[in-house]
């Protein structure tokens, strides 16, 4: 479907490998994703789709909670306020730390190497399952932080 050169993943193979049927609305959603360079919350999902087509916010939030669930998105808490959304990590794309801004609420990515992490020895003794390790930093983020200025 995609070329090699495309720096998109083949999600429709990301759907089928996780037995999940690839429809256009899932698509849409890993695509938006894919293209947003910091997690989104649901409604932000919403609002980029309901641009080209008409997909109700139902809709969006049961495909979120499906790929969540399949392992294909990750789903972020942002202190008591909407969830995040991101492409879960694999081997192209590195588990790493998220920036919360307390005041926009916007989400960033940070790098892995921001916040080196090793988790070997906690995998090697850990007497349960670990299926997901979350990093949040929370604080006021640059863009606040010189309006927080201006105010005062
Ligand atoms: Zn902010
Ligand atoms: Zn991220």
């Amino acid at each position: 479907m995609k070329s090699n050169t495309s720096p998109h993943r083949d999600f429709a193979a990301l759907l089928t490998d996780a037995g999940l049927a690839v429809t256009t609305n899932r698509l849409r959603v890993l695509e938006v994703l894919d293209g947003s360079l910091s997690p989104l919350s649901a409604g932000d999902i919403h609002r980029t789709l309901a641009r080209s087509s008409s997909v109700n916010r139902v809709t969006v939030y049961r495909i979120l909670e499906r790929l969540v669930r399949h392992g294909i998105l990750e789903r972020l808490s942002s202190g008591g306020r909407a969830f995040h959304y991101g492409l879960a990590a694999d081997t192209d794309h590195p588990p790493h730390p998220h920036f919360y801004c307390t005041r926009c609420g916007q989400m960033d990515c940070l790098s892995p190497a921001s916040l080196p992490m090793d988790t070997t020895w906690l995998r090697r003794t850990f007497p349960g399952r670990i299926d997901k390790i979350e990093i949040r930093i929370d604080g006021i983020c640059k863009n606040c932080l010189r309006k927080m200025k201006l105010e005062t």
